[in-house]
């Protein structure tokens, strides 16, 4: 509806129809209220409503829309559409975001950066969703959620707690890696724009041969890593605590569109046998002088979203978005991730959050899964809603789409201990020494100002760690703290003793 005398649209109440005038409706002019003013009563509700629960991890964040470029063959490897033939574009939505913060945590704060990735593929979405680090904090999915409450408000101060941190790393040296690179200095980075993406988990490709390969999926930006030193960031913060957003949304407008070299690593079956450690090992990387990194694109963010809440709030990643020539492998976080990040969109945005327009498929979507809360007829209609049945128009299954057998061998099941027989030095002790002497330096600063908030004996667990890591590592963060080595050898003998790795597991 347009008034005519002004050419403009006419306010509506949510039902679209018009409004006359936006007072609240009283009993004379001083109140009190009248019930049958619906119009106030719907806009005080709808207020009422307006947050949706907020991402437990990776709750601050910003998004953008871009688009996928194949410029390199790889159909050998996978037969996943989107990668079909050089020159494909496929278009996407990039959210990036920081873990531990609530929604209104400032961005320039030291912490992993999320990176999830949706492609909307002719044959389904593909959710890519990583992070700006290669590794992770743990290997088994039962310590997430416990990983993660270190990382939050402790359940009586409601502060965040150093002690709690670094008593479950101390307990677990699958962290060290991780913890290596949050406080080196691509632990606080100068912006979104800044950053590598890396799926991280180890996933498998299949091509039309029915051949499968393990891979993993690196986004190195084009834009050069930038970091902050923590006195740059803290006065950022001071002035502005939305300087990724602002950087991000920014660039985009000016049409500085960001771009990342799009890569692989892959692995067969025979080399996974053979590798030094388990290649499905999330706190592991695959070193780039044995799997050497495999150009597939470029990947450009090009469009801003015009509605904030709708298209990254809303936005919903889960690992389980695969689609053919694109499939997991055993790795044990990824697995977990299969269906937690699934569930945890049912719980945020409900169980057709598939149909808001940022997540919904660029192909048609045909199954028998009907109904809840949110359900448009516009995406069903008529169409039948069980299986099997005689309808010539309804949806069928294709056995072209099946994937070979996967044989896993003889298994036993059991609650394996993750901490047993892995070696969990070597790697964070060589990304130490690619460090320079002054990078050394911030990066054991920076340990030892936390480490030195936990209880003392917690320290001496972790120092026994970064020992094992790199006996130079060690020297440092003990002087750091103030921590005399004779001290620490008489409480830890073993500190220096590093545990021999063991064959892949
Ligand atoms: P390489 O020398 O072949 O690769 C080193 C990698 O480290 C490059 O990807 C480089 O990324 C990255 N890198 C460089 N400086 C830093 C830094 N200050 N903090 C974090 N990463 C950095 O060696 P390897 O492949 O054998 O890996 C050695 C160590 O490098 C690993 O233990 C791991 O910690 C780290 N790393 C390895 C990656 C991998 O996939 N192999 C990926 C990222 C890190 P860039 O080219 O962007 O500078």
């Amino acid at each position: 509806m347009t008034d005519k005398n002004k050419s403009c649209p006419i306010l509506t109440t949510a039902n679209g129809a018009p409004i006359a005038r936006q007072h609240a409706m009283t009993a004379g002019p001083r109140g009190p209220l009248l019930m049958q003013d619906v119009q106030l009563l719907e806009q005080m509700q709808h207020f009422n409503r307006e947050r949706i629960p907020e991402r437990v991890v990776h709750a601050k964040g910003s998004g953008a829309y871009g688009t996928f470029t194949v410029e390199h063959d790889v159909s050998k490897y996978t037969k996943a559409a989107l990668f079909s033939k050089v020159g494909k574009k496929t278009e996407c939505f990039l959210r990036f975001s920081t873990v531990a913060g609530e929604k209104g945590a400032a961005d320039a704060e030291r912490d992993v950066r999320g990176f999830a990735l949706k492609f909307y593929t002719e044959e389904g979405n593909w959710d890519m969703v990583g992070n700006n680090t290669p590794v992770f904090f743990v290997r088994d999915p039962y310590k997430f959620q416990n990983f993660i409450h270190t990382q939050k408000r402790d359940p009586k101060t409601n502060l965040r707690n150093m002690d709690m941190q670094w008593d479950f790393w101390s307990q677990c040296p699958e962290s060290l890696h991780q913890v290596t690179i949050l406080f080196s200095d691509r632990g606080l980075p100068a912006s979104y724009r800044n950053v590598n993406g890396y799926g991280s988990h180890t996933y498998s490709l299949l091509n039309d041969k029915g051949e499968r390969v393990w891979c993993k999926f690196h986004f190195k930006t084009k834009q050069g890593i930038k970091n902050l030193m923590d006195d740059e960031a803290g006065k950022m913060i001071a002035e502005d605590r939305e300087s990724h957003q602002r950087d991000l949304f920014n660039a985009i407008e000016k049409g500085e569109f960001p771009q990342w070299r799009v890569c692989i690593q892959v692995m067969t079956q025979e080399q996974a046998d053979q590798f030094q450690w388990n290649p499905f090992d999330l706190t592991k990387v695959w070193p780039h002088g044995d799997f050497p990194l495999i150009d597939v694109g470029t990947l450009e963010l090009n469009r801003n979203p015009e509605n904030y809440h709708a298209e990254v709030e809303q936005a919903a990643f889960k690992p389980s978005a695969l689609v053919p020539g694109i499939g997991p492998s055993p790795d044990k976080m990824l697995q977990a991730r299969l269906m937690s990040y699934a569930d945890t969109h049912l719980h945020r945005l409900g169980v057709n959050h598939h149909q808001v327009p940022v997540n919904k498929p660029r192909c048609p979507v045909m199954h028998y899964m009907r109904d809840g809360q949110g359900a448009t007829a516009e995406t069903y209609g008529s169409a039948p809603n069980y299986w099997p049945n005689t309808r010539q128009e309804a949806p069928q299954p294709n056995e072209a789409y099946l994937d070979p057998a996967w044989d896993i061998g003889q298994a036993i099941v059991d609650r394996y201990d993750s901490t047993q027989d892995h070696d969990d030095y070597t790697q964070p002790g060589n990304l130490y020494r690619m460090f320079d002497d002054a990078h050394r330096d911030r990066l054991t600063t920076r340990i030892a100002g936390v480490l030195g908030q936990a209880r003392k004996e917690v320290q001496m667990l972790q120092l026994c760690h970064f020992f094992r890591c790199d006996e130079d590592y060690g020297k440092r963060v003990a002087t750091k703290l103030g921590i005399d080595l004779s001290d620490l050898e008489q409480h830890m003998p073993s500190a220096k003793e590093k545990p021999q790795p063991v064959s892949a597991v």
